[in-house]
């Protein structure tokens, strides 16, 4: 039977992994990983391989809009007219009486660029505010911040080809190997055809990552950067450090240095919980590495030390002077598909398309005129944990949140529940009718899914990519876009005519002339006919940008990368005599996010079927608790019932969670955010998930 080919990329990971959809004239659909793609070579994971059950399961799926006429009426089906109509007049009469401040959007590294351009367009440009934020607040902000500070602009600057290229990789606070699975089978071939390769993994927990690794740091929790600064201590004893590159192209080497002087290598060892040799040995690898690759996620920056961490680990690469040659780099691996895409256009708070900054009377005028404006706001607007804050106290009225599940996935999920609770008006606009806040909102939109809509998406290397349309989605739904679209003109906003997605691409590309990340060669055309690019992408003639700094010349306004000294410790919520345990949470490998979708599929179900909490031996045994047996996690903010899984290969004194299961059976026993806090970055805004108090009982 005759098949249509379609090109796309995986939605679940920032490794962004190519993939192949054959639709068959009955509209069966396949998928395969793209043979001919950079990235993954035709390899895919076990999510990205049953992506084609998602898109056929609809059966959870919204397909009409829906609305309650006041808060104890119950949701009806309602047509498109009447539910944008009802969100404009909503969102109009709210601003008239409580000004544009007083709204608000949550978004998802998950959307598409376009969509995340137009909403920030819609938000900043012409409802007045700057109140959008982002899911990925949860995820890179801190990142973000520590690219900023030390090269001057938020970028990846390696390629993945310089996996192949590496010699020494230092992974801390990342399980890529079920995270990041087909990064993480690059570098597992890697090793394998070159044994000699050197692998060190830091992480409190001894996980799949660590299975190809030559040494396992196994630190205390939060002691991150304290590792990291006796490493820097050991390479400039050693005589390891590249004093050319840190003279001719660095500032603040003098003040790190004496910062990690003021810490024997005996205490720093004493504080991770490590002997000093392991210290001595994995400096003595990365003295001897020729390509020496950081890569790091969720574990450092999920913290209320976030930036901290992200400075002190980034700082080794800097004074190496490995950056901006084959097989060297800092890699923060992105977690969701276009986290780095979002931001780009603007994607947060406290951003301007481009990555112009918001605090920049220049590039706020540039974007203005752009869009045909007066002018934008020069208040930052409300980062996640803020906007839910807003709507706690009443300062936010409505909250349109857009392709995310804020009520597993935020910290101190009760606090959530609660903001919502006391909203004026919610929109929900999603795929999916598991979306734990539709029993909160007052108009839920049902929206396209992967497959129904086209776009583009930057994964972690900087690499752009077109995801092609190629189904119809669903009852009434809609692309995210045009849901937009359509609320934006009916608000009466001009701008918003656009010929197709296209168009909306065309727009953002020319914003970017001039910038550090100047896109304004690009377009769906090139995209289409050429496959995948990195930025910058100035002119087809010159084509992409792999590596950044080849030139030694950063982002930094004198041109030089900056060596921090990262500033005070933040706050940590302590142990105690009531709560004298650390818990973890994070992501198993078959599962998505809050698993609207994943969960959906049951191959994935049998990897790991249900929750369960990692606790070492002896923390169990203190306890009476069993294996397999049931137990009662809590903390100041909640409580969670699941089962035991006994394992050496966590540090004693820390437990995990798994952060995906909400609400089971109606129930929120296994919810891990029950147990996370209000932590909170105070640069990057980014909430701690990996330092929580708590206390574990037999239940
Ligand atoms: Fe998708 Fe990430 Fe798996 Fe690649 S590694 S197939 S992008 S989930």
């Amino acid at each position: 039977m005759a098949t249509d080919c379609y090109k796309t990329t995986c939605s679940y990971c920032g490794v962004g992994c190519g993939i192949e959809v054959q639709k068959n004239k009955k509209g069966k659909i396949s998928i395969q990983g793209d043979p001919g793609h950079p990235v993954n070579k035709g390899m895919l994971c076990s999510k990205g391989r049953n992506l084609h059950y998602v898109v056929e399961d609809t059966s959870d799926r919204l397909l009409h809009p829906q609305m309650r006429w006041g808060k104890s009426h119950p949701l009806e089906k309602v047509d498109w007219d009447t539910a944008i109509e009802r969100a404009s007049a909503v969102f109009r009469s709210i601003i008239k009486v409580h000004g544009p401040d007083a709204v608000a959007f949550y978004v998802s590294g998950q959307c598409l660029t376009e969509e995340y351009y137009l909403v920030n367009k819609l938000t900043k440009g012409f409802l007045g505010t700057n109140n959008i934020d982002t899911n990925s607040r949860l995820c890179m902000s801190a990142a973000v911040m520590g690219y900023l500070q030390t090269l001057g602009e938020d970028c990846v600057p390696i390629a993945y080809e310089d996996i192949e290229l590496a010699d020494c990789f230092f992974v801390a606070g990342a399980n890529p190997a079920w995270c990041h699975p087909i990064l993480w089978r690059r570098i597992e071939l890697h090793k394998e055809a070159n044994p000699e390769v050197k692998i060190i993994v830091v992480d409190p927990r001894s996980t799949q990552t660590c299975s190809i690794a030559d040494m396992h740091l196994q630190i205390n929790p939060g002691t991150d950067e304290v590792l990291y600064h006796a490493l820097g201590r050991c390479l400039i004893e050693q005589g390891d450090i590249d004093l050319n590159f840190i003279a001719d192209h660095t500032d603040g080497f003098e003040a790190y240095k004496v910062r990690v002087f003021q810490t024997s290598i005996q205490e720093a060892a004493q504080i991770c919980g490590l002997p000093t040799s392991d210290i001595h040995a994995a400096a003595s690898c990365i003295g001897n590495a020729q390509g020496f690759l950081t890569l790091w996620t969720m574990g450092l920056n999920q913290s209320a030390d976030g930036v901290n961490k992200n400075l002190a680990l980034i700082d080794l690469n800097l004074i190496t002077g490995h950056i901006g040659k084959p097989g060297s780099g800092p890699f923060s691996l992105t977690g969701q598909p276009n986290a780095m895409g979002g931001r780009e256009v603007g994607g947060m708070a406290t951003l301007l398309a481009a990555h112009r900054k918001l605090n920049d009377a220049t590039d706020r005028a540039k974007v203005a005129g752009y869009w045909g404006v007066d002018g934008i706001s020069e208040k930052p607007g409300k980062t996640a944990t803020q906007i839910f804050d807003g709507l706690a106290d009443g300062t936010i009225k409505a909250v349109w949140i857009i392709c995310t599940n804020p009520l597993v996935s935020m910290p101190d999920a009760q606090r959530i529940e609660a903001a919502l609770k006391k909203a004026r008006f919610v929109v929900v606009q999603d795929i999916s009718n598991s979306n734990e806040s539709i029993p909160f909102a007052d108009l839920v939109l049902p929206a396209a899914g992967w497959g129904e809509k086209e776009g583009t998406m930057t994964n972690s290397e900087r690499r752009i990519s077109h995801l092609s349309q190629f189904t119809k989605a669903p009852g009434e739904a809609l692309p995210d876009a045009e849901i937009l679209i359509r609320f934006a003109k009916k608000m009466g906003f001009h701008g918003f005519d656009f010929d197709g997605m296209a168009g909306v691409y065309a727009e953002y590309c020319q914003m970017t002339k001039g910038t550090n990340i100047d896109i304004s060669g690009l377009d769906y055309d090139y995209l289409k006919q050429n496959g995948t690019v990195q930025w910058p992408f100035p002119d087809k003639s010159q084509g992409e940008t792999k590596r950044l700094f080849t030139d030694k010349k950063f982002y930094t306004a004198n041109g030089r990368a900056q060596i921090k000294v990262s500033g005070p410790k933040h706050y940590y919520e302590m142990p105690s005599p009531a709560f004298p345990l650390i818990l973890t949470t994070g992501r198993v490998r078959d599962q998505w996010h809050t698993m609207t979708r994943t969960g959906k599929v049951n191959k994935l179900n049998k990897h790991i079927p249900g929750p369960y909490l990692e606790i070492h031996p002896e923390d169990a045994a203190q306890r009476g608790i069993l294996q397999g047996s049931t137990v009662l996690v809590s903390g100041k903010r909640g409580e969670v019932r699941v089962h035991a899984q006994i394992t050496d290969k966590i540090k004693k004194g820390l437990l995990f969670l798994p952060m995906h299961w909400g609400k089971i059976m109606g129930k929120d026993f296994a919810r891990a955010n029950n147990l996370t806090g209000n932590s909170i970055d105070p640069v990057s805004r980014q909430p701690d998930f990996k330092y929580s108090a708590v206390q574990v009982s037999c239940y």
